[in-house]
């Protein structure tokens, strides 16, 4: 069984966000870290392969600028067999669409049975990449899955929803985005570290997958950023002081606004 597990290079999401005016992009050349979501993904991925895969392979296929070699390297050091990377100028600038364009070309050319995502992108938070590749791959999806079991080739999911879980199952080759709540991601183990280095790598530039230059990038993007403005600074608030009847007067507040009914 083939299990791949995207992953994504994110600025580190304890540091505050930027946009640059220019390109009214997010800045992405500072402190950087593995999607922390994704973990959560890799961590599934490896428990398959200790039980229900057992023999699988797990590969961490990411799109990202060369310089995420080292967040690679971090997804490997927690379980990944080899890895996958997608670089090449050509492809900054890309928005959803042309990202999942590219991504699913990835995952077609190794038919993967398994593509697990994270639940979303501490950066970007579309919460929609899976679907989207999904779509292009046409193959079945489940976002948001909160426990997973294989039973002879089947999956079983469960995904909370406003009213409660939906059980669900799918047959492979199938996508999924896990939720954070799914697993206690493992840490990496020091040996794990130093041997993440000598695992696999294939880095990949758009020629040599074949994509079409017209659907990456900035130029095979349909999202334009047509302006940024910085949010209406906060209002004053309300200050409520106990007298005995701040929960009622809390309430009331939040009555009056519909917050609460
Ligand atoms: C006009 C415009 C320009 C943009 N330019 C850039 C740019 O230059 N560089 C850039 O990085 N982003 C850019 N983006 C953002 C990029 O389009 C989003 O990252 C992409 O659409 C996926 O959305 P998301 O990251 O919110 O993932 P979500 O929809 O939240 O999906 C989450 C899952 O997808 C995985 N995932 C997301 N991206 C990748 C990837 N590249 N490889 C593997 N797994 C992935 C995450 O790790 C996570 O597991 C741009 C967006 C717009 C609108």
């Amino acid at each position: 069984m083939k299990i791949a597990i995207c992953v994504k290079e994110v600025p580190d999401p304890g540091a505050p966000r930027r946009l640059d005016p220019a390109s009214g992009r997010l800045v992405r050349s500072a402190d950087t870290a593995l999607n922390p979501y994704d973990r959560h993904a890799i961590e599934a991925g490896v428990q398959l392969r200790e039980g229900a895969a057992a023999g699988a392979e797990v590969t961490i296929v990411t799109m990202a600028p060369a310089s995420a070699a080292r967040t690679v390297d971090k997804a490997l050091a927690q379980g990944g067999d080899r890895s996958v990377h997608l670089a090449d100028d050509a492809l900054s600038g890309s928005d959803l669409l042309a990202t999942s364009y590219a991504l699913a070309e990835l995952l077609r050319r190794d038919a993967y049975d398994l593509v697990l995502f994270g639940q979303s992108a501490a950066d970007s938070e579309c919460y929609v990449l899976p679907a989207a590749v999904a779509e292009r791959l046409e193959r079945p999806c489940v976002t948001q899955v909160a426990a997973l079991e294989l039973v002879e080739g089947v999956l079983r999911v469960k995904r909370q929803v406003e009213t409660g879980y939906e059980t669900l199952e799918l047959p492979l080759p199938a996508v999924l985005s896990v939720a954070d709540t799914l697993n206690e991601p493992r840490y990496a183990t020091l040996p794990a570290i130093m041997g993440a280095k000598r695992k696999p790598h294939e880095l990949l530039s758009v020629d040599e997958l074949g994509l079409d230059p017209g659907r990456i990038g900035q130029g095979g993007s349909r999202a334009r950023v047509r302006g940024l403005s910085a949010p209406p600074p906060r209002g004053e608030g309300v200050r409520i002081e106990d007298a005995g009847d701040a929960a009622e007067r809390i309430l009331e507040f939040l009555v009056e606004r519909r917050l609460v009914a």
